[in-house]
């Protein structure tokens, strides 16, 4: 079953990219003295309702409250807490008291003393990985799989860039248990920081290790369920793509880096965590159908992205760069290394263009961004499509305007020279870095039109015009009669026009529902909806409302 988002119509092996949630960590420290804490896991995996036991010891500081930060959303997940069951005081004089707040406990204790809490972390969803339910804690009869941010109950105390962690896991198959810092290891002591430690990503069960050891780095891939690929075409395919990203920064300090693999329903993605990113995938694709871009994608983000990294508050400021230009040299990195031919490249530009120019939100400017984070789609999408297209416009230009002296690449690693000397990226940083190679770029003010303030491109300064003529269509969108994102959000039909083809099917509005299939621009493809009436579950189909038609650039090679 296909739901199509609602910016726009990708043939199927485009979905997985289009649905890439790509996902930077950024969290302050607000402290600089170092902390100790010790998490021991107890396997209860072969429970009727699988779980694991967690035990944390810490020391409270130098105050009778201290609070207990429990998971609470990530990405677009929310409600994390529901999968932490039985929290216990486990120390003598000591009380939890709840507050308005679900993700927020108060642990009442005295000053300066050694506590020892306990809690049971589950999976708060039943059967196969679908959807998003991988931003959840997995916790399988024969494999678990959870994050800092979404399986730890963390002090707020904790939060400093100093911190030293005990790791101990009992009744787990030692040989498969991986984490962001290390693996085979039942005890461990990390020494790291709130922020890593938070988006670091823990794993074990039956998981199929394979390492791959070269000069440069030591990659770690885990495996779990089938794909329709080998476990080693997967790891040649990291290792070429990690060395060429190495090449690419020319960095390679990296001496250990986890990759893990899960199958996964409806809607694939990943994202990259401390030391590691987190695949899943559609068991039944290929290779070619989008991992490959995925793990390109996936592995940009180690540099920029962490080394390169916009700090507190910027994720979605600078998610035209962060995320844009990431997916830009996922695309270019696997054509540089031949992994994607010239016509998937003309493929990807004409997706990117149609996207784009179907976009209800296609001039949002950066603040609705800003604003709106997660809860507009189309608005989340936007600098996945607008951010490829100007790292392309300023590679183009920059080759222009220096007689191909320079490209992009230049400034990539200018800025990630200038982020490993600690400074956030900023939009200075950028114009900075652009100034250093082509001082009298036009790409400052192009900036300031297209990302800032969401003008359409200039076509012509997007393509080389001796390779590419650019041609246009007329491309028909639909109306499914009622707000599709929100009715999506609410599990509501919300925004119901009178006189549509969805009110002639039989919806209502306010009616329990939500969209199963829908093609954005193909009037000929049905929509349908499950509702629920008088408590039956039923399938409302029926064809949208064409809409005048759009008319939507497109490049073909000369
Ligand atoms: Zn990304």
């Amino acid at each position: 079953m296909i739901i199509q988002p609602a910016i726009g119509q990708f043939p199927r092996r485009s979905i997985v990219k289009s649905l890439i949630l790509l996902t930077i960590i950024i969290f302050s420290c607000n402290f600089s003295f170092a902390y100790n804490i010790n998490y021991t896991f107890i396997n209860k995996t072969d429970a009727p309702k699988p779980y694991i036991h967690v035990i944390i010891s810490f020391k409270t500081a130098n105050q009778r409250t201290t609070q207990l930060n429990l998971p609470s959303g990530w990405v677009n997940q929310t409600e994390l807490y529901n999968c932490i069951k039985n929290i216990k005081c486990e120390t003598e004089n000591t009380s939890i008291d709840t507050t308005e707040n679900k993700a927020h406990l108060l642990l009442n204790a005295t000053e300066n003393t050694q506590i020892t809490l306990s809690y049971d972390l589950i999976s708060d969803f039943e059967g196969d990985i679908s959807n998003r339910k991988y931003f959840r804690p997995i916790i399988k009869a024969d494999c678990f799989y959870f994050l800092g941010v979404n399986g730890l109950i963390i002090p707020e105390t904790i939060k400093t860039d100093k911190l030293t962690v005990s790791l101990n896991w009992k009744g787990f198959n030692k040989t498969t248990l991986v984490n962001s810092f290390g693996t085979g290891q039942v005890n461990e002591k990390i020494t790291t920081d709130y922020n890593r430690f938070h988006a670091a990503v823990f794993a074990g069960g039956n998981l199929r290790l394979q390492p791959v050891i070269n000069k440069t780095h030591h990659i770690l891939v885990a495996v779990y369920g089938k794909f329709a690929f080998s476990d080693d075409s997967l790891n040649r395919i990291v290792d070429k793509i990690i060395t060429n990203e190495h090449d690419f920064w020319d960095d390679h300090d990296y001496p250990y880096f986890l990759v893990t693999a899960f199958p996964c329903r409806n809607a694939g993605g990943g994202t990259g965590y401390t030391n590691s990113f987190s695949i899943f995938y559609e068991p039944q694709l290929k290779m070619e159908d989008g991992l490959i871009k995925l793990l390109y994608h996936e592995c940009f983000h180690k540099w920029n992205g962490q080394k390169i990294d916009p700090g507190d508050g910027g994720e979605f400021t600078c998610k035209w760069f962060i995320e844009g230009f990431t997916d830009y040299y996922a695309e270019k990195l696997s054509i540089d290394n031949k992994l994607q031919s010239q016509e998937d490249y003309v493929k990807y530009i004409n997706n990117l263009l149609n996207v784009l120019y179907i976009s209800p939100k296609r001039n949002a400017d950066n603040r609705q961004i800003e604003e709106l984070k997660y809860t507009d789609p189309d608005i989340y999408n936007l600098p996945y499509v607008r951010g490829p297209l100007f790292a392309l416009l300023c590679n183009n230009q920059m080759m222009r305007e220096t007689k191909g002296k320079y490209n992009l690449d230049n400034v990539m690693r200018e800025i990630l020279r200038l982020g490993e000397q600690g400074k956030p990226f900023t939009l200075d940083m950028f114009l900075k870095a652009i100034a250093k190679f082509d001082p009298m770029s036009t790409i400052p003010e192009q900036l300031n039109q297209i990302i800032i303030n969401g003008r359409d491109f200039n076509l012509n300064d997007l393509f080389d015009h001796d390779r590419y003529s650019i041609n246009y269509k007329d491309v028909t969108v639909v109306d499914p009669g009622f707000d599709f994102n929100l009715t999506q959000k609410s599990k509501k039909i919300i925004g119901l026009k009178n006189g549509s083809n969805a009110e002639k099917a039989g919806l209502k509005e306010g009616m329990e529902g939500q969209v199963t299939s829908y093609w954005s621009n193909d009037a000929t493809k049905a929509i349908k909806v499950q509702v629920k009436q008088d408590n039956t579950l039923k399938t409302i189909t029926y064809f949208p409302n064409p809409v005048k038609p759009i008319r939507v650039p497109y490049i073909t090679k000369i």
